[in-house]
């Protein structure tokens, strides 16, 4: 999918377009598709197939971050429409809505979409997108996307599901009743923390994702071609790599939640986690990420991520190696998130070296 011999040289691997320009017939027609690469190039061409195909939808945009994925999508409403977000996202999703969008006259309520009465008592006449992230960031809270995709419809919105941390492998959010997906494809779909980029997945080729192509377009938001490249790569590698990532994170959540120094873990694959049973019916396993709360404050917290030789501190996730954060020090003063929570990105290390170097950081 996506992928095709080179035709005119054989090469198994393709090869990276770097043209911005293509040549035009001298009738001034471009037979070929291809005239200007911000508009489109092979390289994008081919990737945004990989990413409509593996989420089952009819059309796909690639942008240069997951951010600029994020915005294009609330850039094609119009100003004084209504956005019902989750009050757990990604923090980024919040500044983006926050500080560009409200601006903009975008109106925003921030529910728990884990309790689907709170998101009907939200519905405006002109509610136009109702939001969710599941596995949420960073309490792995889950939203049942099949009865938030009904409630949407009903108000004549559409559902929009950020897939980053669940990636089409383990999540299908168009096939259970969501319009769009978006991702942060600099996680888990580029998979060695060296591209970033993002992308928006339709249901359907209709208005409005051609709203949002044209902001693709115009707005000049594109992933370059060698981004594409890098990007096509990591998806021929995404199944086994989720799975993999998957099985370790789950192990580290067990080892952890039976560990005294533990307070709590959040990890939607153990039978204690509110969405536990929703995450059964959704997802296909539980996902590469958790977080834990460690007893005590920050301190404890943080001395627990100084300890650690294998496990590195640094933000983002889905990468081969593992990776663990103090969220609310990233997030800022107005962050919600418990001052005792670390959140770890499982990598495709040796899960036994993995627990092992938690076990002695946690002393
Ligand atoms: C990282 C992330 C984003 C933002 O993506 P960028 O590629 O950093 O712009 C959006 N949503 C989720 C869930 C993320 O983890």
């Amino acid at each position: 999918m996506g992928h095709a011999v080179d035709a005119p040289t054989g090469a198994i691997a393709p090869p990276i377009y770097l043209s911005t320009t293509y040549e035009r017939e001298a009738d001034g027609s471009y037979p070929r598709g291809y005239s200007y690469s911000r508009a489109d190039n092979p390289n994008r061409h081919s990737l945004e197939r990989v990413f409509a195909g593996l989420e089952g939808g009819a059309a796909a945009a690639a942008f240069s971050s997951g951010l600029a994925a994020i915005g294009a999508v609330f850039q094609a409403l119009v100003p004084g429409d209504h956005v019902i977000a989750p009050n757990v996202l990604y923090h980024g999703t919040t500044r983006l809505l926050n500080d560009i969008f409200t601006p903009w006259n975008l109106q925003t309520s921030y529910v728990d979409t884990s309790d689907l009465a709170e998101i009907r008592a939200a519905v405006r006449p002109n509610t136009r997108i109702i939001f969710v992230e599941t596995p949420a960031n960073p309490t792995l809270a889950i939203a049942d996307i099949s009865a938030v995709a009904q409630i949407a419809e009903t108000a004549g919105a559409k559902c929009v599901c950020d897939n980053t941390w669940a990636t089409p492998v383990l999540q299908q959010p168009l096939a259970l009743g969501a319009d769009l997906v978006v991702h942060s494809t600099t996680k888990y779909f580029g998979g060695h923390s060296d591209v970033l980029g993002g992308a928006v997945v339709s249901k359907h080729a209709d208005a409005f994702f051609d709203r949002i192509r044209h902001i693709q377009q115009i707005g000049g938001a594109v992933p370059s071609p060698f981004d594409c490249w890098l990007l096509l790569r990591g998806a021929q590698t995404l199944p086994c790599r989720i799975r993999n990532h998957s099985e370790s994170a789950f192990k580290l959540a067990v080892f952890l939640s039976e560990h005294p120094l533990v307070e709590r873990v959040y990890y939607p694959g153990l039978a204690a986690h509110p969405g536990y049973e929703i995450a059964c019916r959704q997802m296909k396993s539980f996902g590469g990420m958790l977080s834990f709360a460690v007893k005590g404050g920050k301190q404890e917290a943080l001395a627990v991520t100084g300890k650690l030789n294998i496990i590195i501190r640094g933000t983002s996730l889905g990468g081969v190696e593992s990776l663990i954060e103090h969220r609310a020090s990233i997030e800022g003063p107005d962050s919600k998130t418990p001052d005792n929570l670390l959140r770890l990105s499982a990598g495709l290390e040796n899960v036994e070296d993995l627990i092992a170097d938690l076990q002695q950081a946690l002393g």
